[in-house]
């Protein structure tokens, strides 16, 4: 039985993945790592607690001593690393957990991988996830390739960009078998609800003000979320190692052209004069350091391995929509806090 080391599984990609893997793979055991910070809600993969090929271990990877005694303990054959802080406004504010647990916490995974392996790679797998922010900031032309150099303007995209050249440095250096794959904006059911699209979707509910930074003009690639937990397998079973994908919509959207969209689903489904929710838009200063423009070129992976969407960005957007309108309980176990309360029932 392969085992495989999900980091990060308690959170909105992760969940996502976990939920693939255990699913389509019975003859895996998936280990769900996750330290539960304030992003990481087992309410999220709650379906497949109780699966006999799925455990949850809570622990933290900038805990290099316990990581080891984990790889010891479990002999993990490949590692699908998405543990990160992820929050961009939040990396503005205070980098200092980004660096802990960005580049420190994915080096110790690296160390306790190669501690582990070393002396024979064969069938083992690093696949570290990551994020177009690091290749910086677009103009009004062009798309970002695999072969695109680093640029990374904010705290968060710095933090993804030295785990990114540290997990290729393990394969140059070391022979570690390794993927890196870079990913546009995800969006889809469990984001916390302090992203844009969840956010929004709350705010207009509640009646609260739309914030948009800036013009409103700032230009990203979206990507569902469910749509990204299949790449990820697909690569993850037929990727070229030592390499890099670009995970992408092919979906362009203005932000503020993606809030009047936003605001017309909402109008219909809380029966909603049209325009109502629209009122809601606030321009606000706008973010330090803001790119521009994301868009990935992922020609790449549709021509090595086959890859494209699922859905366009309306169908997955309404079924987004739908998600957080029919899970209120979800959301309010994160407005009360309630969520960081679970219990761990399937916990090793
Ligand atoms: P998220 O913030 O929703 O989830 C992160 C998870 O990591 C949480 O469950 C959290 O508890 C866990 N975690 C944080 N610090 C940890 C630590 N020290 N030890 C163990 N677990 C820890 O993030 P997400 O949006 O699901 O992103 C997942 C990955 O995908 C990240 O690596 C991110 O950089 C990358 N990514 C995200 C997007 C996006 O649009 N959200 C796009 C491209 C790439």
């Amino acid at each position: 039985m392969k085992k495989i080391l999900v980091t990060g599984g308690a959170g909105f990609i992760g969940s996502h993945v976990v939920r693939q893997l255990v699913k389509a793979y019975p003859s895996y055991h998936i280990f769900n790592l996750d330290a539960l910070t304030y992003a990481g809600n087992l309410d999220n993969i709650a379906d497949v607690a109780f699966e006999p090929n799925y455990t949850f271990i809570k622990a933290d990877i900038v805990d290099a001593d316990g990581l080891e005694a984990l790889f010891i303990k479990h002999q993990f054959d490949n590692v699908i690393h998405l543990a990160a802080e992820s929050h961009v406004d939040r990396s503005i504010k205070d980098s200092t957990a980004f660096v802990q647990t960005n580049v420190i916490g994915t080096l110790n995974l690296l160390n306790a991988f190669k501690k582990m392996w070393q002396t024979n790679w064969e069938g083992k797998l690093f696949y570290h996830i990551s994020t177009d922010e690091v290749y910086g900031s677009l103009g009004a032309e062009g798309l970002f390739t695999e072969t695109t150099s680093y640029d990374p303007n904010s705290p968060y995209s710095a933090s993804k960009a030295s785990s990114d050249h540290f997990v290729r440095a393990f394969g140059e250096t070391y022979g570690m078998p390794y993927i890196i794959s870079n990913c546009s904006n995800n969006y889809g059911p469990n984001q916390f609800p302090e992203k844009l699209i969840p956010l929004f979707i709350q705010n207009c509910i509640d009646n609260k003000a739309l914030p948009v930074y800036g013009d409103g003009k700032y230009t990203r690639d979206w990507l569902f979320v469910q749509d990204h937990a299949v790449a990820i397998d697909l690569i993850f079973h037929q990727g070229k190692l030592k390499s890099t994908y670009n995970i992408g919509g092919f979906n362009e959207w203005q932000n503020i052209d993606l809030v009047h969209l936003l605001c017309q689903i909402m109008d219909t489904k809380l029966n909603r004069k049209s325009g109502e929710s629209a009122k809601l838009i606030t321009y606000v200063t706008d973010r330090p350091g803001h790119d521009l423009r994301y868009a990935i070129d992922a020609t790449k992976l549709n021509s090595e391995l086959g890859w494209k969407p699922s859905v366009t960005f309306e169908q997955g957007l309404e079924q987004t929509i739908d998600w957080y309108l029919n899970n209120e309980k979800w959301l309010s176990r994160i407005k009360t806090g309630a969520y960081r309360m679970q219990t761990i029932e399937s916990s090793e």
